[in-house]
Formats: structure tokens, sequence, C-alpha cells
């Protein structure tokens, strides 16, 4: 606590696609052990190191045991903020990393062994709130940024823009976002479900989902994140109680291609410059973050809601975890290769919790 603490970043290379395989792509990326990684290709020869890799033989258990998922889920029972961002090229792998392969099939439901780092850490806040009892209650949001627009996922009825604002004692926080309470592994994932279905054409959405924790027999103001769920009046944010509410956020990071590359136009391409202001934002907060902290210069994070949100993730109390996903094929080696830079890049980064 209060100690400057390093944002983890592990990497996962999914396996070659049947389509890569037919196309007889070669494999560019080769883990050599002890979290480095290898990148060799004609003109490109280099090496990577990470807190972990996961190569294609990993199972989705082996990500949540060996990524340090599962202390963050503790961490975030204790009244910390944490947060899990997936990074990497549409097609590398995020969503899978994240929810297995449930948002690919919604008929059926998928195998336990398949699911990902989500429905792992619901299970386990789970089982927490279980031994814990009233002292610990779960409640879930999920929002989007779309075309520079904060969304509810959750809230019926159209999408709606949320604001997204600051204050002293909370950052940057969205306002009036729902929150509903969860007691259950299957009502969870069938908000995630729910959430996830209006996805815009061609590209990935960004979302951010947490588990919040409120201590009940504590007479703090409830977290402003209940208005939308329960019809509670809302209460002063008094001056004497802290907020005592961890949070555990995941982040699905949109793709990040170039527009050129995509041959997006029109609407799809006013989307995908906003996802790549967002992520060229994100990178340039990165890279200032990743400097000493005597030698940091302003960290513009209000060059984007995406910045905004992840504020505390990346520079202020939070705990971090990062996980780049990538291709292991030859076909992606550029953005393979930009993603590995990223993803370095951010190792130096840091937080105090
Ligand atoms: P992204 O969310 O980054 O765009 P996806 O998670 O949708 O990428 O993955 C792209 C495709 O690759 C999907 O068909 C997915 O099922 C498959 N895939 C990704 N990672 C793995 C993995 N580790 N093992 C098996 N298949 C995977
Ligand atoms: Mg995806």
């Amino acid at each position: 606590e209060g100690r400057e603490t390093r944002l983890r970043v592990v990497l996962r290379v999914r396996p070659l696609t049947c389509t890569e395989t037919r196309r007889g792509d070669r494999r560019v990326v080769h883990s050599l052990g002890d979290g480095a990684v290898h990148v060799s290709a004609a003109r490109h020869d280099a090496t990577f190191g990470f807190s972990a890799v996961f190569d294609a033989g990993a199972s989705q258990e082996a990500v949540f045991e060996g990524s340090g998922m599962r202390q963050l889920v503790e961490l975030a029972v204790d009244g910390f903020s944490c947060t899990v961002f997936a990074f990497g090229q549409t097609g590398s792998g995020k969503t899978y990393t994240l929810m297995g392969p449930l948002a690919q099939s919604e008929t059926q439901p998928a195998s336990p062994a398949l699911l990902g780092l989500m429905q792992r850490s619901f299970t386990c806040l789970l089982e927490q709130s279980r031994s814990r009892g009233s002292d610990l209650a779960l409640s879930a949001s999920y929002l989007e940024i779309y075309n520079e627009q904060v969304r509810d996922l959750l809230s019926p009825g159209p999408p709606c823009n949320l604001p997204l604002r600051w204050s002293k004692t909370r950052g940057f926080y969205v306002e009036n976002q729902l929150s509903v309470e969860f007691e259950s592994l299957e009502a969870i994932v069938g908000l995630l479900l729910q959430g996830a279905e209006p996805q815009p054409q061609g590209w990935d959405i960004d979302f951010h989902t947490y588990a919040g924790r409120k201590l009940e027999n504590l007479s703090v103001a409830k977290p402003s994140a209940s208005t939308g769920a329960k019809a509670s009046p809302p209460q002063p944010q008094g001056s004497a109680c802290p907020s005592k509410q961890g949070t555990l956020c995941f982040v699905d990071l949109a793709g990040s291609e170039r527009v050129k590359e995509t041959g997006s136009s029109g609407e799809l391409s006013v989307e995908a410059n906003s996802i790549n202001r967002s992520l060229l934002a994100l990178g340039h907060c990165i890279s200032l973050l990743a400097k000493p902290r005597g030698k940091r210069t302003h960290i513009p994070y209000r060059d984007s809601k995406l910045t905004r949100l992840l504020a505390r993730s990346l520079g202020g109390s939070g705990i971090t975890l990062m996980v780049a996903c990538i291709s292991p094929s030859s076909h992606c080696l550029s953005e393979t290769l930009s993603t590995l830079h990223y993803a370095s890049r951010a190792r130096r980064v840091t937080t105090r919790p």
C-alpha cells in the first residue's frame, strides 16, 4: 500500500487459426521460457521480456493462475481499484482471453475449461462473497466507449450517452451509470451477454465492467454506483467517510489497426478514427508515465474518454494487469511488433496503490 508498483504485463500468443494455417503462414513468435519471447522474420530479430508469456498451448486456467489474476481479485476484495486490460490487434485473442468463446457462440454454452478471465474472476468473487456473508455485496456495470461517447450497455432501450466527470475525491467517474447487484455466476454472465449484444458493425467495442464492494456495516454513503439499480434516495458524500469500495474492472481495448489497412470508409472510418484517437492518447500517456516520477511532465488524461476512465488504473492508486495479445503469424508481423513495443513500454509504468 502506498508503494510504487509496476504495471504487471503478461503476453498471450494465440494458436495459428485454420485460415492462417491454410494460407501457409509461418510462425514468427517463439516463447523462450522465463517470460521471454523471440520474434524472428526476414528483417526483424528481437527479444522481449514480460512477467509471463503464455503460448499457443496455454489453457485458460493457466492464464488465470499464471497472470496473477487470482491475486488481483483478492486485492479488489480488500478494497483496491484493480484493472485488467486486454490489448492487441483485432483477432489476436483479447475477447477469447477475457470471456472465452462465450461471445462468439451465444446459443451453445461454453465448456467450463474455456471460460475466460472474467468468469473465473467472478467465480472467485462469489466464493469470497459467500464466505464473508453480508459484509460483501457485489454489483456490476458495463460501459462502452463508442465514437468518443461513454454508453451504458446495461440500461434498457436505445443507448444513451453518459457524462464523464471529475471530482477531487473520486477522480474521473461516469455519472448515472447503471449498477446491478448480482449473486450468481449465471446472473453476471447474463448481464455480460445482454451488454455484448448490440455490437457496432466491424469493430470491437471498448468495455468496462466492474464488481464493486460495499461494506454494509459501515455508515458510509452508498457508492453512487447503486443509483441506477436501487431506488434509494441519493445520499450525501460525507467528508468523514472514505469510500470503502474495491473495484475490479475489465477492459477489452479495440483493435489498433490503421484505418488505411482496414479500408474503412464513411461511418466506419469515423469509428476507426475515434478508436485510434483513444489508443493514440493511451499510448501517449503510457510513454509519459513510463518516465521516472521526478522527470514526468503533465499527463494528458483529458485527451480521450478512454484515458480519463483509465487514469486511476494507469497513474493513480490502481493496481493494473495488462494482457497483451498477439498472433504468431508472419502475416501479422508489423502489428505484433507494435503490440510488443507498446506492452514493453507499459512495463515501466508505476502506480501507488
Ligand atoms: P479479438 O477479441 O482480439 O479480436 P478474438 O478473441 O475474437 O480476438 O479471437 C479471434 C479468433 O481466434 C476467435 O475465433 C477465437 O476463438 C480464436 N482464439 C483466440 N485466442 C485463442 C486461443 N488461445 N485458443 C484458441 N482459439 C483462440
Ligand atoms: Mg474482441
